[in-house]
């Protein structure tokens, strides 16, 4: 847990979140202001702070969290339609969290 981050209290059950999926090393919850009609955000439960401090050894975590948004396209009833999974990085990315998240969103075509 990294002190001050928000999405690592969501992990730690100190901070509400909607869950809609967790397991060992991701969890999937509602963002708190959707831009969709379905708007999840998957985090891996490790603090990594986003794709630019990515190493070589968390690609199967990053993996696991893209087989959470094929889950949670069915779980959601949009594996058909489809859906957009997203990721900031940085400051010009428009990253706020500093927690890296992929973004789930769902229910409209942009
Ligand atoms: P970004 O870092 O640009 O990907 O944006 C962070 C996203 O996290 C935004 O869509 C926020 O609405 C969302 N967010 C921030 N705090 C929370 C929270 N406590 N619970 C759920 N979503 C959050
Ligand atoms: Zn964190």
């Amino acid at each position: 847990m990294t002190e001050g981050c928000v999405f690592c209290r969501i992990v730690a059950g100190s901070s509400p979140a909607e869950i809609a999926y967790e397991d060992d090393a991701v969890i999937a919850f509602k963002d708190i202001y959707p831009k969709a009609p379905v708007h999840l955000l998957i985090i891996p439960k490790r603090h990594i702070e986003s794709l630019a401090q990515l190493e070589r050894g968390d690609a199967e975590l990053v993996g696991r969290c893209l087989h959470v948004a094929r889950l949670l396209g069915e779980q959601t009833g949009y594996a058909d339609r489809g859906y957009r999974v997203t990721c900031h990085c940085g400051p010009d990315g428009g990253q706020i969290v500093y927690h890296l998240h992929f973004h789930f969103t769902a229910g409209r075509r942009r």
